[in-house]
């Protein structure tokens, strides 16, 4: 067990015991989605509200709050990911959810032998605490637990920005 490795394991736990952005909001105005990952029994609700929607992916998201509840894994991804995106816009979040996948995706190509722990970052969004959840590639059904949230907030980002 690497020092990283307790780090990514005490941030996983923080959000997890004190999730950021927890709540609801009213909708409409706010946007609703909700997403469930099967494989683990997790649920995710995402409540999305955007400055002025008619601006597209130039609309910025003013408020998120997180409903749902599952595993850590889920319900640590869907905080730090209300805490990295609030007051950004939909474009940056879009390209912080391609980085994230990103990590999610690449780093199974390490499983066997590699450095997990590599320092290389993938190219765009900085990931800030979501950095934590890249340990989860070792546990490949976890996968989904992670991504689970990223998911839901696209649909609902779809959703507002329609509205
Ligand atoms: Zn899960």
């Amino acid at each position: 067990m690497s020092d990283l490795e307790d780090l990514y394991r005490e941030i996983i736990l923080d959000h997890y015991r004190s999730p950021r952005n927890r709540g609801e909001l009213e909708v409409p105005p706010a946007t609703r989605a909700e997403g469930f990952n099967p494989l683990c029994g997790d649920e995710i609700v995402v409540y999305l509200a955007v400055d002025d929607a008619s601006r597209g992916d130039d609309a910025v998201v003013t408020e998120v709050r997180i409903g749902g509840q599952g595993c850590s894994i889920s319900q640590s991804s869907a905080s730090m990911m209300s805490a990295a995106i609030k007051g950004h816009s939909v474009a940056e979040i879009r390209e912080l959810t391609r980085s994230f996948k990103a990590m999610m995706s690449i780093h199974e190509g390490e499983l066997e032998g590699g450095d997990m722990f590599d320092a290389d970052a993938e190219p765009g969004a900085t990931l800030g605490d979501l950095e934590a959840l890249r340990g989860v590639v070792k546990f490949p059904v976890r996968i989904k637990c992670a991504t689970l949230s990223w998911n839901t907030l696209a649909q609902a980002l779809d959703e507002a920005l329609a509205g």
